[in-house]
């Protein structure tokens, strides 16, 4: 036992916990019996996640409990029972099926975090379109660049986002023949070639009857981001929703009666795994806020809402310890009794200032985009080990790995020992392709294991703990930025000759954007110019993606195939011994 983790003893836990005895659930078919927690479609059609998360609910002894409450900016609020949910998704699933939007079609939506956003998603599941969020902060090229790789048929955002980010990329993007919008607060809009949401939900009826779904057919696609190339669509089908349910139940410990705050937006992975689909299949009530992070308001969100269960996100933990655990003093809240973490690194000292604060420790746990839903969690039941993201969910085998040449792998069996974390394959919510790469695909694999890209090691009690990415992908504020998209976008502009992109540590964001520029001759630096390369970035790429730093080097130092060499990037940044040049390839 590590000298200052966190003891759970039965006094501790004001529920008892749904993961009590962790060896013997590991023991027997897990998934097998995780399976026989949803119901499965009517007249054993096979398993949807829009019924599993909805309709069995919208059908049953919950119809009138509180689903989803969104919070508007005004902190205003919008109520849905499970019954009305599911009406509503049925409006929209209707609505796509009359524009001719059919089984395995992409449904883009870009949107934050309002009610159309979720009910879309929903009723998309329905229809058994295939639902792709984007996040609302992207710039146009991100969009269209993601718009593209899915062949979007239809996308749904809002009136403000289409006419800055969306309607210019029109042209670009030959497959996208619906776009429906969402007027400002709500109300209806008319937008030449677009559709008014509104209009078409009063229109359509609110009964529709899910087609027979496999468990493999494609319900989701996630874009995320490699070190090169094009983001990644990851695809996810509907049989996920094992995984997504057994996880909110055992690593989230969700009871029936919960309220439950996931702070992440839907336009990444969590935001649509544990913002929408795992709560609801658990039946309980999930809180969506449209606000952006503000300390006040969210602990005043905590407090009102009586938020029992809280799965928030590392960089929001350390935004909340800069602004002092006084304010955290000015609320109470006597219902909260469970707080996870998840994105990036949770340092210990976070998970103890959960204690401080709160009286509770955060529970930090581990997945990726890839995964679907929580891999490793520090469970309610067991000790927590302060910098440690915990054990592997019952279900899943994790491994520490070393690639060899010939294309397998070694599996490493000495506590402490640092490798690449790998995961058995064969979980439900194992992404089943990258959008027309299967190469790409293939290569995340080795020796029947998937390899997450993570470096970390186990201690001997079976504890894992992060210590990198293998990659140069970039992590900051939670949010995955492949350097790639970065560095092609600074490319554009007429003063750059090369770009390299890395992440910088930061205290607060984890990492943040630093790009390094060679200027092409007639071209000296400056600080005008410097404003001018962060600015055209920004407009681009949104000021999530675009670098916060720019430097101006004589030379980007790449290897003899033309490969950016990040990591001597990073080790000249950081002041770090620079190595085995030779060595200093970059990963995928
Ligand atoms: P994404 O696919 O955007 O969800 O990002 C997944 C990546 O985030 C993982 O491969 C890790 O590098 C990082 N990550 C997620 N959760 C954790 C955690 N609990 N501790 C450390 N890194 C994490």
């Amino acid at each position: 036992m590590t000298p200052n983790a966190i003891v759970k003893s039965a006094s501790k836990l004001e529920v008892t916990p749904n993961l009590l005895d962790y060896d013997a659930a590991r023991a027997r078919g897990f998934w097998e019996h995780a399976r026989e927690e949803l119901d499965g479609l009517p007249g054993d059609r096979g398993l949807n996640i829009a019924h599993e998360a909805v309709d069995r609910h919208a059908f049953g002894a919950r119809a009138d409990h509180l689903a989803l409450r969104c919070l508007d900016k005004r902190r205003e609020v919008h109520d849905f029972t499970y019954a009305e949910l599911g009406a509503e998704a049925s409006r929209f699933a209707n609505a796509l099926r009359g524009l001719g939007v059919a089984k395995g079609d992409l449904v883009g939506v870009l949107a934050g975090r309002i009610p159309e956003l979720y009910v879309a998603a929903l009723g998309t599941l329905k229809n058994r379109s295939v639902f792709s969020p984007l996040f609302s902060a992207f710039g146009p090229e991100p969009i269209r660049t993601r718009l593209a790789i899915g062949n979007a048929m239809a996308l749904v955002t809002t009136e403000l986002l289409y006419e800055r980010k969306v309607a210019a990329l029109r042209p670009s993007l030959p497959h996208l023949e619906h776009v429906i919008l969402v007027g400002e607060g709500g109300t209806e809009t008319d937008v030449p070639g677009t559709y008014d949401y509104r209009r078409l939900l009063e229109a359509a009826d609110d009964v529709f009857e899910i087609g027979p779904t496999d468990p493999e057919d494609v319900a989701l696609v996630h874009f995320t981001s490699g070190t090169t190339g094009k983001p990644k669509g990851a695809v996810h089908v509907h049989g996920a929703i094992v995984s997504h349910h057994i996880t909110g139940r055992l690593a989230l410990d969700l009871h029936p009666d919960d309220v439950f705050w996931c702070t992440a937006d839907p336009g990444w992975v969590t935001g649509t795994s544990y913002g929408i689909i795992s709560p609801l299949s658990n039946g309980v009530t999930a809180i969506a806020d449209e606000g952006d992070f503000e300390a006040q308001r969210w602990y005043g969100i905590l407090e009102s809402e009586r938020v029992s269960v809280w799965y928030t996100a590392p960089t929001a933990i350390r935004m909340m310890m800069k602004a002092g655990v006084e304010l955290v003093r000015e609320h109470e809240f006597p219902a909260l009794r469970f707080l996870a973490s998840v994105g990036e690194p949770l340092h210990p000292a976070g998970v103890v200032w959960g204690e401080e604060a709160f009286g509770l420790p955060f529970h930090d746990n581990w997945w990726q985009t890839e995964t679907g839903g929580i891999m490793i969690a520090n469970f309610a039941a067991m000790d927590i080990r302060p910098g440690s993201m915990g054990r592997p969910m019952p279900g899943v085998e994790a491994g520490i790995v070393h690639r060899r040449k010939d294309g397998g792998v070694d599996e490493v069996t000495t506590p402490g020992e640092q490798g690449e974390l790998a995961l058995r394959t064969g979980w439900p919510s194992m992404f089943r392709a990258y959008l027309g790469e299967s190469e790409r695909y293939e290569r995340c694999f080795a020796g029947g294991w998937y390899m997450t890209g993570d470096l970390a090691f186990r201690d001997a009690d079976g504890y894992y703990w992060f210590i990198g990415r293998a990659d140069d992908v970039i992590k900051s504020s939670g949010h995955l930025i492949g350097p790639f998209e970065v560095e092609s976008v600074l490319l554009e502009h007429p003063a750059v000759a090369h770009a390299g992109v890395i992440g910088k540590p930061d205290p607060v964001a984890g990492e943040i954007v630093k790009a390094f520029v060679t200027l092409k001759p007639n071209y000296v630096p400056s600080r005008e110019l410097e404003k001018e390369l962060l600015a055209h970035a920004r407009v681009r790429l949104g000021a999530v993606v675009a670098p916060k730093e720019i430097s101006f080097t004589d030379e980007v130092p790449a290897t003899r195939s033309g490969k950016i060499m990040r990591r001597l990037l990073k080790a000249r940044e950081l002041g770090l011994p620079e190595g085995d040049v030779s060595t200093l390839e970059t990963g995928e």
